[in-house]
């Protein structure tokens, strides 16, 4: 289908009011002035956007979407009480069906709120998977099946199997990534491995996109100790050069949280041109501290957001996370100069295509995928427009969001999704936890 958005603010390398953006297939094929635009492609269907921003859909670059099913279930715990006493344990017992479901459910809330790709770290099975709720909800995505020192073997091989079966399925939408859970659970041979993996499946699969390596890097003041206990290696430097040690960096890594670094730590991040995902909203709630966004960026580093999994933070809204971001920059730096908002929304669009290994996303330019938010500013605090970046990070609200497009096809129209019914839907989220729940209590008993 061919679609004109047309009569919006278009948010793209310059801001056009009363602006038109031309899609054909999945594609972008033209940005520019309404009028020009409306008799270029008088054939195209045409949704009106007037009185409000087309924006590019926002990029989550870290979650662990399934954790849906655990929002608030574990709440005001230190992250190893969290892992160890609640989570991990209710995880053990999640069926395919469940984390399909979770996923589906992330899906949803993630299109209402304007956010057009999720990385997602899970558990993959062929019976059930985020894979499977991604590919019905309409939403892009990469996917890949965590892994732990003690599933290191199922895990890489439950990749290899992913990456046939998925990568770049959908015209692309779908991708596939390798996920060594985190340094302080997965060990160091396990990480050479995952790194081999992810080079074999560039080789065979890397005309379908990049095969992105991605993991937990840094999330807690006591990682570098806690990492040196569990493998008894050297991790004098820190952390990523521990990892850098090991031979697995480079620009398809993408490392989420990265809170804790040292200079080393930061300095061969550089030179590799790794990718920081920083989760600001999970990293306040489970008190692990604040991510150095400034210096990072400083650094040259493409920095790009994510809201890490909804048991910890407890939502997937993007805009909520730019603009707690953004607040922290300034608040914590005594710098309200600091991250404008051009460049804070950038985090949240382009930076975090480039972290996801696409050059061809993130921002509305002819030429690129067609991953299109409308957002609705008829509100009351919405209006007077001045600065429309301003009001992308602090004053609209995921809420705003009317219509979306992902891959050039509409996945939410007028705030309705076209194939699902929500309430039914909601009613087996609803089932799904109470089952769940009697499962977890029949372990614990
Ligand atoms: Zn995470």
């Amino acid at each position: 289908m061919n679609i004109l958005v047309d009569g919006g603010l278009v948010v793209s390398d310059k801001l056009i009011f009363d602006g038109a953006v031309a899609i054909e297939g999945n594609r972008i094929v033209a940005v520019g002035d309404s009028n020009e635009l409306r008799k270029r492609f008088s054939g195209f269907e045409r949704i009106d956007a007037k009185g409000c921003a087309v924006i590019p859909g926002l990029i989550n670059t870290h979650t662990h979407a399934a954790m849906t099913l655990f929002r608030g279930y574990s709440e005001d715990l230190t992250l190893f009480d969290w892992l160890n006493k609640r989570i991990w344990p209710a995880e053990a017992v999640l069926t395919p069906k469940d984390i399909q479901i979770g996923a589906e459910l992330a899906a949803y809330e993630s299109l209402l709120f304007g956010s057009t790709t999720l990385n997602s770290m899970y558990f993959y099975s062929d019976e059930g998977s985020e894979l499977h709720a991604f590919e019905k909800a309409g939403i892009r995505a990469t996917v890949g099946h965590g892994f732990f020192e003690k599933t290191v073997e199922d895990g890489l091989k439950i990749t290899e199997e992913m990456a046939k079966k998925w990568h770049g399925k959908d015209e692309g939408r779908l991708r596939v990534s390798v996920c060594p859970h985190a340094p302080y659970s997965t060990g160091p041979k396990s990480y050479i491995m995952a790194h081999e993996l992810q080079k074999r499946l560039n080789y065979l699969y890397g005309d379908k996109g990049k095969i992105i390596l991605h993991t937990h890097v840094a999330e807690s003041r006591e990682e570098a100790s806690v990492v040196k206990k569990a493998f008894n290696v050297d991790v004098s430097g820190g952390v990523v050069v521990y990892l850098s040690r090991l031979g697995i960096l480079s620009n398809s890594l993408l490392m989420a949280h990265t809170i804790h670094l040292t200079e080393q730590d930061i300095s061969v991040m550089k030179v590799f041109d790794v990718k920081p995902s920083l989760n600001p909203v999970s990293n306040l709630k489970l008190g692990m501290g604040v991510a150095d966004c400034m210096r990072l960026l400083e650094n040259g580093l493409k920095v790009s957001l994510g809201t890490d999994g909804p048991a910890s933070n407890n939502t997937l809204d993007m805009f909520e996370t730019m603009k707690i971001m953004s607040l922290m920059v300034k608040g914590l730096n005594c710098n309200p100069t600091l991250l404008p908002s051009k460049e804070a929304f950038k985090l949240a669009t382009e930076y975090g295509a480039i972290a996801l290994g696409y050059d061809d996303l993130g921002a509305i330019r002819p030429g690129y995928l067609a991953d299109i938010v409308i957002l609705d500013l008829n509100l009351p605090h919405a209006r007077p427009v001045h600065d429309i970046y301003a009001h992308l990070i602090y004053s609209v609200r995921a809420n705003d969001v009317k219509t979306v497009i992902v891959n050039g096809k509409i996945v939410l129209e007028n705030r309705r999704l076209p194939n699902i019914n929500l309430l039914n839907f909601l009613d087996e989220v609803e089932r799904v936890k109470e089952h769940l729940l009697n499962r977890i209590r029949a372990t614990v008993v």
